[in-house]
């Protein structure tokens, strides 16, 4: 007799969700990621407890249609790839259709969405995967998406969480990652109440990294500016005096995506050489924009590393066009004050 069967959709969930939704920052990192997949200029997040008794994103981006609010919901279903090659050119933050399902299956989520201007909306309750109702409602375009008592199904991992403070810590890197991404959005991160970042959404990226590091911080920036045949590097990175402890400090946005290279920290410190005191880092923020043919980033689910198809290419790039904002900025005015 036949022993193996395909597992149903339910249980499917359940398993994907133990990936993709590690903690309360999964949650809010995958809300944010579809908020600005959808073309949002404001993303207002608010939690309470530490993200575990409620997390709750509203945004004012095309929203989901009617028709489509419940699909949104199934495995893998997905508006923004359709074909597998479109998985050599990706455009978007999301692409596997894992999220919602995921989010679903160990929560109790509530969707009102809107995609028309007419006040046409739509509200769904989810509970633990379970379709509890989905009905018609009235709302400004965008979405406003609730998720209450995250792991309430699942004892085991809720018991793994850790303090309000710790899981609170890791929303707000989030916050900080996503909102130095994309400086032309406006976030807000309020936990219970408390407005904890704000950012205009003016583009300015200076802007925001006062709001994330403090203006200190943001006066002793450089700005960093260059170009090649396939690659556009932008942003601020620190003078060498101004260092932190932490590789943390490095961030580096490509194609608007958040990620973390080795590689790409390596050139940049190749960058200062002697400059850096040991152990200590600059506080950058680059932005990298290239075809997406160029970076694979379907690595892993929830990891924020990518692979680049002409690496070393890359990183002399990256190692040169950030010497030569040192070289302009650190090295020139100190020879001129000598004098
Ligand atoms: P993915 O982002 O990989 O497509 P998700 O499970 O995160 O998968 O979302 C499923 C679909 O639901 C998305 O493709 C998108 O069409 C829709 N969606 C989710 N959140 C939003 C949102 N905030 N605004 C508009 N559409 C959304
Ligand atoms: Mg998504």
């Amino acid at each position: 007799m036949a022993k193996i069967k395909v597992l149903d959709e339910h249980i499917a969930n359940q398993i994907a969700a133990g990936e993709v939704v590690e903690r309360p920052a999964s949650v809010v990192k995958e809300l944010l990621e579809n908020s600005i997949d959808a073309g949002s200029s404001r993303i207002d997040v608010m939690v309470e407890e530490g993200g575990l008794a409620s997390i709750r994103v509203t945004d004012n981006g095309g929203g989901i249609e009617p028709e489509d609010v419940e699909t949104a919901f199934y495995r893998h279903a997905t508006s923004k790839i359709e074909h597998s090659r479109d998985l050599f050119q990706i455009t978007s933050l999301g692409f596997r259709g894992e999220a919602l399902p995921s989010i679903a299956a160990v929560a109790k989520v509530e969707v009102l969405t809107s995609a028309s201007d007419d006040g046409r909306a739509r509200r769904i309750v989810i509970e633990g995967g379970r379709l509890v109702s989905n009905e018609d409602a009235a709302a400004q375009q965008g979405t406003d998406f609730a998720v209450r008592e995250l792991f309430y199904n699942t004892p085991a991992r809720l018991k793994y969480m850790k303090t309000i403070q710790t899981e609170l810590g890791h929303i707000s890197d989030v916050l900080y990652r996503m909102a130095l991404s994309h400086p032309e959005i406006a976030f807000t991160l309020r936990h219970n109440g408390n407005v904890l970042l704000q950012t205009l959404g003016n583009g300015d990226l200076l802007q925001v990294i006062a709001a994330v590091y403090g203006t200190s911080a943001a006066k002793a920036m450089l700005a960093v500016e260059g170009e090649s045949l396939d690659y556009r590097l932008s942003g601020f990175i620190s003078k060498p005096e101004w260092t932190r402890s932490s590789r943390s400090a490095i961030s580096t946005v490509i194609n608007g995506r958040f990620v973390r290279s080795f590689g790409l920290n390596q050139a940049l410190l190749k960058a200062y050489h002697t400059l850096l005191p040991i152990n200590r880092y600059p506080l950058t923020v680059l932005r990298l924009d290239m075809h997406p043919s160029l970076v694979d980033v379907n690595v892993h689910p929830a990891k924020l590393e990518v692979r680049f198809s002409k690496e070393a290419e890359l990183y002399q790039f990256v190692e040169e066009t950030v010497r030569s904002a040192l070289r302009q900025e650190v090295l020139i005015p100190k020879a001129v004050k000598r004098e």
